[in-house]
């Protein structure tokens, strides 16, 4: 079978660091004997300039015909002066609701060999950190009705869910918890919201169907305490849009640099959408300094995710970690020790390319 992946290198950095999880890719066709097949495509401010547009047709349609997008970023200075639904950023909304990408997925993973970098005390991370939040991202709160009052002095935000919505993202997130650690923890505000209500209702009617999986409840607010006092004793959390967005940016700012983090965007079977959460960087674009590894491992989820080959998602994460269990360390994840060599971003994505190669011999 041959795998189909729409790219979408984009702006900045974008191109740098696509180009070295292209490279990733190909070694682990190589080594598991794996066709892949990538089509490049024009988002964000790359459209513009060629075609007017941030999200042109023609890259819509592509990635629909795709098996997994792979995103790089988008966005610049150059661009900025332009109205909202011209910008680049409208792409990223315009391809994210265009695939009806409805679960996000990012994990808050931490390299044991990063923890110099986790601005907790080092006891409360011994041993590594590995949480998978699954947030709703097309409901909720940021697409409910609002409005203000005639006078102005009033203002509303409408929380609203349909049971259909919180099922399918719910689902997402019990497979997700199958498949790792087994614990999931649905996040809401149920001693206040009656949509928090629902949600807990929602999450008993399914769990039924994923008896491995210990189901527990948390209020938000402790739960943004615990992910500081306690991290470890999650596995994944799914919760609303809102106190996803929020929880996601904390649990990924125990991991370290943002130069490492990864992000999947499922939908309903239709492709899903892999992306580092950086932006485009603008200015480090096109310098050989961009941290590769956060693109390499949204290749190491699409891997796993859209196309279901876990042994080959676990080759690059491992290859990740020999990388860094060697002391290869691009700018941003440098601590200064004297065991460390820091890389450019080409070179980064050559050495996770090399483990891969050397693991098959
Ligand atoms: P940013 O994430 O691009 O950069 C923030 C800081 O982190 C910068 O100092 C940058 O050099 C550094 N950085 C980011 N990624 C890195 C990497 N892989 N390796 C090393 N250092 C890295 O955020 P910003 O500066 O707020 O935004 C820049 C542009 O990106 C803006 O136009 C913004 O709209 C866009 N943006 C796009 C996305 C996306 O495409 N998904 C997300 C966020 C921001």
């Amino acid at each position: 079978m041959r795998y189909e992946i729409a790219v979408i290198p984009g702006d900045g950095i974008g191109p740098d660091v696509v180009r070295e999880a292209l490279g990733v890719l190909d070694a682990v066709g190589a080594r598991f004997g794996r066709e892949f097949r990538f089509t490049s495509n024009l988002m964000g401010g790359a459209a513009i300039d060629a075609e007017g547009v941030p999200l042109p047709a023609s890259t819509l349609a592509a990635c629909r015909e795709s098996h997994a997008v792979l995103l790089g970023a988008v966005g610049g200075p150059k661009w900025d002066a332009l109205p909202g639904a011209k910008r680049p950023e409208a792409g990223l909304l315009g391809i994210r609701s265009g695939l009806g990408v409805f679960a996000n997925l990012r994990p808050a993973f931490m390299f044991p060999e990063l923890a110099a970098a986790c601005p907790l005390r080092p006891d409360i991370v011994s041993g590594g950190l590995d949480i998978l939040i699954v947030r709703e991202l097309t409901g909720g709160i940021y697409f409910g009705e609002r409005g203000r009052s005639s006078d102005g002095l009033s203002a509303w935000d409408t929380e609203r869910y349909s049971r259909s919505e919180i099922e399918r993202l719910l689902e997402v997130a019990f497979e997700a918890a199958r498949d790792r650690n087994k614990k999931l923890c649905v996040v809401d505000k149920a001693n206040i919201l009656e949509s928090s209500r629902l949600w807990r209702e929602v999450a008993a009617s399914v769990a039924p169907n994923f008896p491995s999986v210990e189901l527990s409840f948390m209020y938000v607010d402790n739960c943004a305490m615990q992910l500081v006092r306690n991290p470890r004793q999650f596995d994944v959390i799914a919760t609303s849009n809102m106190f996803g967005d929020i929880l996601s940016d904390e649990a990924s700012m125990l991991t370290g640099s943002i130069g490492m983090l990864a992000s999947a965007s499922l939908g309903d079977g239709g492709p899903g959408l892999y992306e580092p959460i950086h932006g485009s960087a603008p200015d480090i674009a096109g310098q050989d300094k961009a941290n590769p590894l956060a693109t390499i491992l949204s290749a190491a989820m699409l891997l796993r995710y859209s196309l279901h080959l876990e042994d080959e998602a676990k080759a690059v994460e491992k290859a990740v970690a020999s990388v860094l269990a060697k002391g290869l360390r691009c700018a941003d994840i440098k601590s200064g020790a004297a065991s460390e060599r820091v890389l450019g971003t080409r070179a980064m994505g050559k050495a996770v390319v090399d483990e891969i190669r050397e693991a098959r011999s």
